[in-house]
């Protein structure tokens, strides 16, 4: 936009970044460009465009208009040069791990991370010849001393999925650049409206696009930021690797942004009226959630993230199953996994992401039989708190 971009409010470079052009019929949407491919009227065309002489599309594996608008959006949101979009959160961070490091190379990643990134770092990396080394979340000394002087990537979450672990930023990109090291934040759960972790001096950064960025519970996507250097390498690689996002769900995912701002607002709001209520109630344990103060990563949490998100995470006084009859007795949010739409779900992760794993492996993972993870909405907060309250009731 005209105006320099970060002077703007996140509402307005949420429904007018990237978007401002001219377009056919003067409409004011970006159309869905539904083509696999692009023409040339001429072979000199053609050649001007390998000299770099023209822009254009050639191929839709290397871009496509819709996709390109979207990743515009994305990158001023996140204060970030340039952003580049993948088929989902899961492409885009085994595509920017597999273009980044070599055989021979390691990497270091926190425990407390999304259990697929874990199982291709620690699985199918290491069956590359890339050493992978695990260290608790939120936790920049332990990063430290499990630098190695071939180590070429620290990846961690932050908040981390599903403690909410948050990491201190800014230590951790003087770490990366102290040893020459990439640092990577798999910033999903607080999505750009809560942080910009680029404005920590943060190397890379991804989203599952999936959640709060398309909000609606109806796309897979997934994007890194960065300056545009790195972006283009990435660019370069998605076109060997070919995980793009189709136009379709770039043109919902654009749709969905329009409102990223007043969701992430409601999403805030939510998960903190929930985790609030959660924390004072007889048969809640423990509540996991940065906004509270009995966080163990709540000082750095509230230094460098303007709001908290909506996910929560408790453990309640009960066995797996009561945990399961709480969670049944909930009417609003579905029981699914995901987060970050504006339908409000609810997991018991014991069940869904870790029920293959023998229970005393789960506990040694924190992961307990009645922890609930709670991905609040932008329903009312009231509405929700009544059904959590009257939910609790199964309980006793
Ligand atoms: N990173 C985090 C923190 C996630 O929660 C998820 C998905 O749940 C992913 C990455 C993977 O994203 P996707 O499902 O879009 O592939």
């Amino acid at each position: 936009m005209a105006r320099d971009r970060l002077s703007l409010g996140a509402s307005t470079r949420a429904v007018h970044s990237g978007e401002r052009q001219r377009r056919l019929g003067d409409a004011v949407t970006v159309p869905v460009y539904q083509t696999s491919t692009y023409a040339f009227e001429s072979t000199q065309q053609l050649i001007d465009f390998k000299e770099g002489r023209i822009e254009k599309g050639e191929y839709g594996r290397y871009g496509n208009p819709t996709v390109r608008k979207a990743e515009q959006k994305i990158a001023e949101l996140d204060h970030a040069q340039d952003a580049i979009l993948w088929a989902s959160g899961m492409c885009a961070m085994t595509s920017l791990l597999l273009t980044i490091l070599q055989t021979g190379q390691h990497m270091i990643i926190t425990s407390d991370s999304y259990r697929r990134t874990q199982q291709f770092c620690s699985g199918m990396l290491r069956r590359f010849g890339i050493d992978v080394s695990v260290v608790p979340p939120g936790d920049p000394h332990a990063i430290e001393a499990a630098v190695y002087p071939n180590t070429r990537l620290i990846l961690t979450e932050s908040p981390t999925n599903p403690f909410l672990y948050v990491i201190d930023l800014e230590k951790l990109a003087e770490i990366g650049k102290r040893h020459r090291i990439r640092t990577v934040i798999d910033s999903t759960l607080a999505a750009p409206y809560n942080q910009n972790p680029l404005d920590f001096g943060i190397d890379l950064v991804m989203h599952s696009a999936t959640k709060y960025l398309a909000g609606h519970n109806d796309l897979l996507a997934g994007v890194v930021v960065g300056k545009a250097g790195m972006i283009d390498a990435l660019r370069e690689s998605q076109g060997i690797l070919g995980g793009i996002t189709d136009p379709n769900s770039a043109y919902l995912l654009l749709r969905g942004l329009k409102s990223f701002a007043l969701r992430m607002a409601q999403h805030n709001a939510n998960g903190a009226a929930l985790a609030a209520f959660l924390e004072s109630h007889p048969k809640v344990r423990r509540v996991y959630y940065p906004g509270l103060k009995s966080h163990p990563s709540h000082a750095v949490a509230r230094a460098q993230m303007r709001g908290f998100g909506g996910l929560v995470s408790f453990e309640l006084d009960a066995t797996m199953a009561q945990a399961g009859a709480f969670i049944d007795a909930l009417e609003l949010p579905y029981m699914a996994p995901s987060l970050g739409g504006v339908e409000s779900l609810v997991e018991q992760p014991a069940i869904v992401s870790y029920y293959e794993m023998a229970p005393e492996e789960r506990q040694k993972i924190g992961i307990s039989d009645s922890l609930v993870r709670y991905a609040a909405g932008i329903e009312d907060t009231d509405d929700l708190l009544t059904d959590v309250e009257q939910a609790l009731k199964v309980l006793g």
